[in-house]
């Protein structure tokens, strides 16, 4: 997307957005942004409006194709692939360009009410052999400035599963721009994990980790008014595994397999009791037959 495309895709929106007697102006300038590109014969990857929880407008990329192939959620959990996620997903473009389209959209509907965009809710950022697209992610931190420039805030957040040590190079570049990225599975800074919240205790006390569970699954919130996800990069974002994927996502988990790996202190309680019972076990049967074997002497 040039410049010129740019403007016309925010001045098409925010026309919309004035003039819409539509119960909801937002989703009628996203509709609006997509047929401007359509207009152009450009293609433009799905757009939603965000649901009861994000509350933002975003993006939908295909699954696979931009996924890095060592995503251990692929065919086995990922949300990404189920429900109405899988439906805008099966419409989605593979191409940087209809992505990062998309992403103007998002961007530009969500700075309309100052909020930031949720960028691939289905798919992420990576080329085939797991290494960062830099012309979609070089794309996007384009457009993220522009809408800054234009809007004075807005911007974007997602995650990704690009291995940290390849995405590196990108992350302060993309957060400047406007566009925070979190990395999945990391329980470093700026990570995010999915782990059964009543393992969270036992999992902030083996690593040491500062992390907050996600205001969304404890109460009545949305990613709009809460915005931890691109305001605390110090604190890792622990989501909860729900629904009927919960026991693939959980034992996916690298977080869940390292902690069940090394043992919480619950598990490392329960071992020691086991192990102090056996002990006495044998202890008495020793007993035992020395004194039988008094009785049978
Ligand atoms: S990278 Fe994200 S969207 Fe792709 S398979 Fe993994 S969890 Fe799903
Ligand atoms: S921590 Fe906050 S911003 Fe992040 S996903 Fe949860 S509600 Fe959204």
């Amino acid at each position: 997307m040039d410049h010129a495309t740019f403007a016309g895709l925010c001045e098409a929106m925010e026309r919309r957005w004035r003039t819409t007697r539509a119960k909801d102006p937002v989703a009628a300038a996203i509709a609006a942004g997509r047929a401007y590109f359509k207009k152009l014969g450009r293609p433009c990857a799905p757009v939603g409006n965000g649901d009861a929880k994000t509350a933002s407008a975003g993006t939908y990329g295909p699954i696979g194709l931009t996924c890095p192939p060592a995503c251990p959620y692929m065919d086995n959990g990922c949300y990404a692939q189920q429900g109405n996620c899988a439906l805008h997903e099966a419409r989605a473009n593979a191409l940087a360009e209809a992505r990062i389209n998309a992403a103007g959209v998002a961007m530009v509907a969500g700075a309309l009410e100052l909020k930031r965009a949720r960028l691939h809710v289905t798919g992420d950022g990576a080329l085939p052999d797991g290494r960062p697209d830099i012309a979609y992610w070089d794309g996007l931190a384009r457009v993220a400035r522009w809408v800054r420039v234009r809007y004075g805030g807005g911007g974007a957040w997602t995650y990704t599963h690009i291995d940290r040590a390849l995405f590196a190079p990108l992350h302060g570049w993309l957060d400047e721009a406007g566009v925070f990225v979190r990395f999945s599975d990391s329980w470093e800074w700026g990570g995010a994990i999915a782990l059964p919240f009543e393992m969270f205790r036992d999992f902030k006390r083996e690593t040491g980790t500062r992390a907050a569970k996600c205001p969304a699954q404890l109460r009545d919130t949305n990613c709009a008014e809460c915005k931890l996800c691109w305001e605390r990069p110090d604190l890792v974002i622990v989501f909860d595994p729900h629904g009927p994927q919960a026991r693939l996502i959980t034992d996916a988990s690298p977080a869940v397999r390292w902690l069940r790996q090394r043992g919480s202190p619950h598990d490392r309680n329960l071992r020691d009791v086991a192990t102090a019972h056996a002990r006495w076990l044998r202890l008495r049967r020793v007993q035992w037959r020395s004194l039988l074997g008094d009785a049978d002497r």
